[in-house]
């Protein structure tokens, strides 16, 4: 339907918004095929859209259009669900024009342009019958010389960084045209001549892949653009990714005085535990003294075969420990599912929730426990001293209890579509390093029947070293794109500072030099949330209560907690 001519109906504001919410999202999927895809949304699996100028003119008249549509709603008149959902979809409007005309990364980073996620979740995802997935992989297919084509077009000065990236990564994914789909065509019921049409495309499209590929490697490119995004573009790409109630700026002060005030707290706890662990002196250096402390506790591990019931164990533990401290409610009806890890996952390891898409509604919520079957001896060691027994109870409370979990839970009583799909990531992994902190400051990891109530030290010891992770990971991410910081500063930063391995650094390194803004919205969301516990505190007095605050913050679902600081505080 056409937006201009958008007929309103008179009546309920929020009846109204409710409407145009469909609306919304379904102009959406139409521009965003294969992102309406990816959350589990089918009806345009047999599109791609090829990035040229048209495309383009099309996306901007979608969020001019709609922009248009949300300026005919009262904001003061919508319920207070509602209006979370209004702010996230200007932001989502507006961040869609920025993109295409100021942010430009359809320029400057290939990495855009790779397709074998998209398609291989198509093969490997059993949401239709295998049939029908085919039938659409091979419509929307059809596109890829197209697609191509024109992000050939698009492509001027890229960055080295994406260059490469993109090559590695788009030639990798070539395995799913040349590999998994002939295996999905043979288990398949299809025709002859319905075989042989995917067959000839297929071969169309690793042929146009390929030819992408070579031009990037071959590409002339003697004055590529820096992979450091710049301070301008840096400051609305922080404002729009994860609308804070805090400037890139901001939040970069914060998180250098996070920093100072982790490293006091490090050693305070290191001066206190070295006699414990050593009968040596404590080196002079300060760094040196607390690097053999987190060095000492990380021996202190479970052995690879018990990894994954360890973690399993811990689940009960943390949700007895929440009832007894009365720190949130804890809904028994939707008791975690905790499974091994699926095939498809395998090799990462750790734990992760999946949790269905927002059109999936019978879908389970799982845990996912990784294993270390299989690996070899070093490198499960150097695992297992990573997650070694303290930050294994850190990653629990992260990942599942009262972490994501337990957010995702309270954000599946108020449904909305909108904030499901557009749902604020500094709010989500705000939410769970939050967790962390509020865990341990009542008692988590002391034995309950222990003389005080207090975590132990060694506990709170990894836990900075952790909580500095999050907190050098801004200040690496503002320092490089808004900055000038280089590779050996940088090394030096998480490595001496931070206390991290060569080879975690080294990644981190790369992850920076090819994202930007993701790296904070770990810290971001978490100093948030901290400030407005502060303000609440203020605000109620004696009449605070922790139980309530976590209830109220999470009753709002996964919006950007400057909008739940708004409601709550009001
Ligand atoms: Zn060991
Ligand atoms: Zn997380």
């Amino acid at each position: 339907m056409s937006l201009t001519s958008f007929g309103l109906p008179v009546g309920d504001e929020d009846a109204r918004f409710e409407e145009f919410k469909k609306t919304y999202l379904e102009e959406m999927w139409r521009t965003y095929p294969t992102w309406a895809s990816s959350i589990g949304y089918h009806k345009y699996d047999n599109t791609l859209v090829v990035p040229d100028d048209e495309s383009r003119r099309v996306e901007l008249a979608f969020s001019q259009n709609l922009m248009m549509a949300l300026t005919h709603f009262e904001l003061a008149k919508l319920s207070t669900a509602n209006k979370t959902d209004y702010h996230m979809m200007e932001n989502q409007l507006k961040s869609t024009q920025w993109a295409v005309k100021d942010l430009r990364a359809w320029e400057w980073d290939p990495t855009t342009y790779n397709l074998s996620g998209t398609f291989a979740e198509m093969l490997n995802n059993d949401y239709e019958p295998l049939d029908n997935r085919l039938r659409n992989f091979s419509q929307r297919m059809s596109y890829i010389p197209a697609y191509y084509e024109a992000a050939k077009r698009n492509i001027k000065n890229p960055t080295k960084e994406h260059t490469e990236l993109a090559i590695e990564q788009i030639n990798g994914g070539l395995s799913v045209f040349e590999m998994d789909l002939g295996e999905a065509v043979g288990k398949s019921g299809l025709t002859n001549d319905e075989r042989a049409a995917i067959k000839k495309r297929a071969a169309e499209s690793i042929a146009a892949i390929k030819a992408f590929t070579k031009w990037l490697k071959e590409l002339d490119n003697k004055t590529p653009r820096s992979f450091r995004l710049g301070k301008d573009l840096y400051e609305m790409k922080f404002a729009y990714d994860l609308q804070s109630g805090f400037t890139a700026a901001q939040i970069y002060e914060r998180a250098l005085a996070r920093k100072k005030e982790l490293h006091g707290k490090m050693y305070e706890v290191t001066t206190q535990l070295w006699s414990k662990y050593y009968k040596t002196a404590m080196p002079e250096d300060t760094f040196a003294a607390i690097s053999q402390m987190i060095n000492r506790l990380s021996e202190e591990h479970v052995k690879p075969g018990d990894f994954q019931s360890a973690i399993e164990k811990q689940i009960p533990e943390l949700i007895a420990f929440i009832k007894r401290k009365d720190l949130l409610y804890i809904d028994p009806s939707k008791p975690l599912v905790v499974r091994r890890e699926p095939a498809y996952m395998a090799g990462v390891a750790g734990a992760s929730i999946s949790a269905p898409g927002p059109y999936d509604k019978e879908g389970n919520t799982y845990y996912n426990v990784g294993s270390l079957d299989g690996w070899d001896s070093a490198k499960a060691e150097s695992y297992l001293r990573e997650y070694n027994k303290y930050i294994l109870q850190i990653l629990n409370i992260h990942e599942a209890i009262p972490g994501h979990y337990t957010q995702l839970v309270y954000a599946n009583q108020s449904p909305s579509l909108i904030k499901s799909v557009l749902g604020n990531n500094a709010m989500i992994e705000g939410w769970a390093v939050y967790t962390e902190l509020m865990m341990l400051e009542n008692g988590y990891g002391a034995r309950p029947m222990a003389p005080t109530q207090d975590a132990p030290a060694e506990m709170w010891l990894m836990y900075y070293k952790w909580n500095l992770r999050s907190t050098c990971n801004t200040i690496l991410d503002y320092s490089v794109h808004a900055g000038n910081m280089d590779k050996a500063q940088a090394m030096k930063l998480l490595v001496n500072e931070a206390f991290q391995q060569q080879a975690e650094a080294e990644g981190k390194w790369r992850r920076v030099s090819v994202t930007q803004v993701q790296l904070c919205c770990y810290f971001t969301g978490f100093t948030e949330i901290c400030a407005l516990r502060e303000e609440v505190k203020k605000k109620e007095g004696t009449k605070f209560s922790l139980k309530k605050f976590h209830e109220r913050f999470l009753s709002y679902g996964s919006a950007p907690v400057k909008y739940i600081r708004e409601m709550m505080l009001n």
